[in-house]
């Protein structure tokens, strides 16, 4: 194969083919690993991003011809159960995604991969169902008295060593406790103040939860709010919401994907068109939108318009800055944040938007890590992946700690937690710091010296 190296045009991505039946086919999505591993082990570019290529490179010196050619098939599912679909290889390093006429594009490989294991399910598929259905598990969970058991029982050692032998949820992993009041019926009331528009920006916001905010953090969405308020932007919190699809995507349910589409585009379609930007505190939610689901059903017109609406909180609030319509009334210095930008942050391709706001406030020195954080939803609480994701976290976890901050923050709440625990681990030995864990809405809310 011969091509030039690298693409000098900007990087387009295919639509996902998953309603053909060739998506399917093991042998055809064999060939393509094939193509596709031989280039990356002339390559070897991404061998630090995650475990994923050096499962790959591992396997080829291993081989007998130490060529791609001399590794069994069966192995390739080894690589395929190490990506967690962040998409920073293709987003960031490498240089033949289309329109380069090679047409790699690792991590959709991987999803096609991970439809066929689900279609012939696994041994973990229980599991795995159980963790990626965070809306099913949020609405038991936060049953009153219900939330309070769950909650205790999830700190006791003993359920966590069941959890772990039975359930697959390594023991030590960091897990999300529910929150006794849901964030979607409690949010506070809209100020009714005119609508305006700036030129970068529309004047009224439509807020998606996300499942994580309502149903585990609902501060991060009440901190929302009152940053809105505070800045006279009207919202709407959205009618009808069910889980964004992205932990069944990570899982290759593409039929559940769907199936969730179907309850959500109907409702944000239409606030779309009636003018609203829709902003979703969780990147890889927001990424959803903006990405994975236009790539699911290229010519779904309520698809795109929700796309096309959908945006970062921290870059709809940048944008407002430049529009000269958001206050910097900022009342409360923020001292020295390290600051994480994850991988679904990163790939919208939007900037530093988060930084850049932080950065707003006086007397705060911000510190900004732009590394994955071996997190990646729900794959780094699983058994088998647990240590790794701690061991791919620990650059982040170092460079975050060493700056000895005030505050550690991430827009995914779930990468704060665990870098929580990764330096806690890291620093087992030293006096206990006083840095904080806060999600970079809740500093603005601080800094803009609004009440909890
Ligand atoms: S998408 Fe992320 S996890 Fe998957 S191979 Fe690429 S860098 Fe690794
Ligand atoms: S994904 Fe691209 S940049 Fe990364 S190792 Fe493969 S060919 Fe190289």
């Amino acid at each position: 194969m011969s091509a030039r190296e690298g693409s000098l045009e900007a990087p387009t991505r295919h639509p996902i083919d998953w309603q053909n039946p060739d998506f399917y086919s093991v042998e055809s999505a064999m060939k393509e690993m094939e193509r596709v591993f031989d280039i990356c082990h002339g390559c070897r570019r991404c061998v630090s991003l995650c475990n994923a290529f050096p499962v790959l490179f591992d396997l080829v010196d291993e081989s007998p011809t130490m060529e791609v050619d001399g590794v069994p098939k069966e192995m390739y599912w080894k690589v395929v159960d190490q990506c967690y679909l962040c998409d920073v290889c293709y987003m960031t390093k490498c240089p033949y995604v289309p329109p380069h006429p090679w047409n790699l594009d690792f991590p959709h490989l991987m999803l096609r991969a991970k439809a066929i294991q689900f279609k012939q399910g696994t041994a973990t598929k229980f599991r795995d169902t159980n963790l990626s259905s965070t809306d099913r598990n949020g609405k038991l969970a936060t049953i009153p008295v219900v939330v309070q058991f769950v909650n205790a029982t999830a700190k006791m050692p003993a359920v966590r060593n069941i959890m772990e032998s039975q359930l697959g949820v390594h023991k030590t992993a960091w897990l999300p406790e529910f929150a006794s009041k849901k964030f979607r019926p409690n949010a506070a009331v809209s100020p009714a103040v005119p609508v305006q528009d700036g030129q970068r920006t529309k004047g009224k916001v439509a807020i998606f939860s996300t499942c994580y905010v309502n149903y585990n953090e609902p501060g991060i969405g009440h901190d929302l709010l009152k940053v809105l308020a505070h800045n006279n932007i009207p919202y709407v919190i959205v009618e009808k919401e069910a889980c964004c699809g992205m932990p069944k995507l990570e899982l290759g349910d593409l039929e559940s994907v769907a199936a969730l589409k179907e309850k959500n585009i109907p409702s944000l379609a239409k606030l779309a068109r009636e003018g609203y930007s829709i902003l979703t505190p969780i990147p890889s939610c927001t990424l959803m939108f903006k990405q994975e689901l236009p790539l699911m059903f290229p010519n779904d017109a309520d698809v795109q318009a929700v796309k096309a609406a959908m945006m970062d909180p921290f870059e709809y609030l940048v944008s407002r800055q430049k529009d000269g319509l958001l206050k910097t009334d900022f009342k409360s210095p923020l001292g020295k944040v390290s600051y994480h930008i994850p991988c679904h942050s990163r790939v919208q391709n939007v900037g530093q938007k988060t930084r850049e706001m932080l950065e707003m406030v006086p007397e705060t020195q911000v510190t900004t890590v732009e590394r994955c954080s071996g997190h990646a939803g729900t794959w780094g609480v699983k058994k088998e992946f647990h240590e790794i994701s701690l061991k791919i976290g620990k650059p982040v976890f170092r460079q975050m700690s060493d700056a000895e901050p005030d505050y550690i923050s991430s827009d995914c709440q779930l990468a704060g937690h665990h870098i929580e625990q990764g330096i806690e681990q890291l620093k087992k030995d030293q006096p206990k710091s006083s840095t904080k864990l806060a999600h970079p809405i809740t500093l603005v809310r601080k800094a803009y010296g609004l009440p909890e």
